[in-house]
């Protein structure tokens, strides 16, 4: 069953400054083959965290899936 709740990127605004992968003590991201963040491993993410968003992205460039 898919995880519930994970991180979306918003690649029309995402700046590639890769905060988002060096904040997530999960794991949650990777480095995708354009230097941008990818969600590789939803199912690390912890419901309700948003610490990638409010403490990492200043850009509003993530948002939450919520299933
Ligand atoms: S912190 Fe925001 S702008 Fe920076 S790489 Fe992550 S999603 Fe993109
Ligand atoms: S919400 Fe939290 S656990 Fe999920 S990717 Fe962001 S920092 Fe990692």
């Amino acid at each position: 069953m898919a995880k519930n709740w994970y991180p979306i990127i918003d690649y029309e605004k995402c700046i590639g400054c890769l905060s988002c992968v060096q904040f997530c003590p999960h794991g949650v991201y990777d480095i995708g083959e354009n230097g941008k963040p990818v969600v590789v491993n939803p199912q690390n993410c912890v419901e309700f965290c948003m610490g990638c968003q409010k403490g990492a992205c200043d850009n509003e460039t993530i948002t939450y899936f919520r299933g």
